[in-house]
């Protein structure tokens, strides 16, 4: 928040072509981000209307803490997913929180679908509804290069923008911001695709003052220290987070071949040392943090025979690696550059994609799906396939495009499959088979990610598998911390820099008077609204299931027991009730 005591929200119709801003002043004890953003999202949220329909509202926010202290980077988007048909909750960092916040505001709440393919452009005027026909069509790429062109405005600029996956609404399409990162996963490029909304340009430009300057100096140089003199964040800086391939796989938990190996032999070609060896060229950092953990290779690209290349540059990490890279079986660089290049220029989310694929590849080899319908032939570990079903998950010339495009829980319950189908909570996974407290996370987080409470974390500790009730107070305890630090808009990768004490000291530090107790009840009420909305768009826990495939294939904790699961899915019910 600007003011300590009001968040400022840009209301923004896009049927209307109308905007205005509001002071919400009730809201400033959400702090901001998700807090303010699920608050607002629950106000408008229509239960019985789908994830596009117009009157479904977009939510962004920033917190108190973007631009003033390090590693305060994120911008929290809430929605309704049409991936899941649920909660929808996605972060990006890069300008897009600094650019809000030098605009002057704190929260940004999209309704409507705009007659025509429109672009807004954001700053502390307000905001201009531009003509996008010309922009329709184009990828994420050809997107930013003109607008970068055509608003060149003033102060901080950040551009957000889909590619075709989410103007022809395929469910886990997702929103490219300022080029090296995303609103990735649940879909909400297919959201914006549906409102007519190819892109937002924000402007920023206006100061901040700071009430008690000595008081904030002090803990921003504490907090730098940390970040930079420790070994805190040394992992993010040096290999990133594609350090983890090598980890995952000698531990048995890298998700390979869709899910049936759960080692990789091609996981020392693909791994952060080899990308960084052989491709790295720069590290880049979100404005404001002091790390730099996003890593741009260089991709050598053949584009016609007799020794003809070009040179593009990209953003890799863990994720991307895993699942366009050892869950499809590839195990060259320069392949899972190129997926990852195609993935960015259609503006696809790369986990949901290379799981939607693995689950294809195999489907094709059981005869439940047809070479025919995908116009391809898939075999893990061969590139020229995939790179052809991406684009046919987007142009859907057949049917069973169609279908694959809606996620892989809609595409099963229509063609069955859904035993070896890698997904939890109907999202598709993330790249870690660590154990059960992975599997309960991401089935029980609200937005259904590994991101919710870092299970897989869990699963690495020792004799806490022993302890069922332990896990799940620990999967709750975390949840509900996470969401104060994504009201606060601070990177989940600086989560042990920001532990309550230094929390409530920034809090104060602004003329937030905030206590560590304030903090764990708001972190508590955030969880509640999200179970609450969760509820009114038809989630009921005890419904969810989860495929054999996990039962199958080792993990780290070895081979899993369903009704070792099941047990700790009904005491993480019981505890869920007894809030309610
Ligand atoms: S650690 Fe990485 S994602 Fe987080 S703020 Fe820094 S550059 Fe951005």
């Amino acid at each position: 928040m600007l003011d300590a005591n009001t968040v400022r929200v840009l209301y923004i119709d896009l049927g209307r072509r109308e905007w205005r801003v509001d002071e919400r002043p009730e809201l400033a004890r959400y702090l901001g981000g998700v807090g303010v953003a699920a608050k607002l999202f629950t106000e408008g949220l229509v239960p019985d209307a789908e994830a596009s329909a117009p009157e479904q509202p977009v939510v962004l926010g920033i917190g108190p803490l973007t631009t003033v202290f390090p590693l305060a980077t994120k911008t929290a988007a809430v929605f309704r997913s049409p991936l899941t048909g649920e909660w929808g909750e996605s972060y990006a960092g890069m300008r897009l929180a600094m650019a809000l916040r030098f605009a002057g505001y704190d929260a940004v709440y999209l309704t409507g679908r705009a007659q025509r393919p429109v672009y807004l452009v954001v700053d502390r005027d307000g905001v201009s509804f531009k003509d996008a026909r010309g922009l329709w069509g184009l990828d994420c790429e050809e997107t930013g290069r003109c607008l970068r062109e055509w608003e060149q405005g003033r102060g901080f600029r950040s551009i957000v923008r889909i590619g075709p996956a989410g103007e022809r609404g395929v469910a886990f399409a997702g929103v490219n911001v300022d080029t090296v990162r995303h609103f990735g996963r649940l879909g909400l490029g297919a959201v914006m695709g549906a409102k007519n909304l190819k892109a937002m340009v924000v402007h920023g430009e206006k100061s901040i003052p700071i009430p008690d300057r000595r008081a904030y100096r002090a803990v921003y140089e504490e907090i730098h220290a940390r970040a930079v003199d420790t070994e805190v964040m040394e992992k993010y800086h040096g290999l990133g987070t594609a350090g983890n391939v090598l980890s995952l796989n000698a531990m048995g938990a890298l998700p390979t071949r869709n899910l049936r190996e759960n080692r990789f032999e091609g996981a020392e070609r693909i791994s952060g040392e080899a990308f960084a060896q052989k491709t790295l060229i720069r590290k880049l950092a979100c404005p404001g943090c002091p790390v730099g953990c996003i890593h741009v290779g260089l991709y050598r690209r053949s584009f016609a025979e007799g020794h003809e290349y070009e040179s593009i540059t990209l953003a890799y990490d863990y994720e991307l690696i895993y699942a366009l890279g050892s869950f499809l079986g590839l195990s060259e660089p320069g392949d899972v550059y190129a997926l990852i290049e195609a993935v960015e220029a259609l503006g696809l989310d790369a986990i949901s994609s290379g799981v939607v694929l693995g689950w294809a590849t195999e489907a094709l080899e059981k005869g439940l799906i047809h070479t025919a319908d995908l116009g391809a032939e898939l075999r893990f570990g061969d590139l020229d396939g995939y790179l052809a079903a991406l684009h046919g998950l987007v142009e859907q010339p057949t049917p069973l495009y169609a279908v694959l495009a809606r996620g892989l829980h809609r595409a099963t319950a229509e063609l069955g499959g859904r035993d070896f189908a890698c997904l939890l909570g109907n999202n598709e996974m993330a790249g870690y088979h660590t154990g059960y407290a992975f599997i309960l996370g991401q089935t029980v987080g609200a937005r259904h990610s590994h991101l919710c409470n870092a299970g897989y974390a869990l699963d690495q500790e020792p004799g806490l598998g022993e302890d069922p009730e332990g896990v799940v107070d620990r999967l709750i305890a975390e949840e509900e911390w996470r969401n104060v630090l994504n009201s606060l808009g601070v990177c989940l990768f600086a989560r042990n820099i920001y532990d309550p004490p230094t929390v409530v000291r920034t809090l104060n530090a602004l003329g937030v008077p905030a206590g560590a107790e304030d903090l764990a009840q708001l972190g508590a009420e955030i969880f509640d609204l999200k179970l609450a909305a969760k509820k009114r768009m038809g989630f009921d826990l005890s419904h969810v299931t989860v495929p054999r495939r996990y039962f199958e294939t080792s993990t780290l904790q070895g081979t899993l027991r369903e009704d070792v699961l099941g047990d700790l899915l009904s005491r993480y019910r019981a505890r869920i009730a007894a809030r309610a």
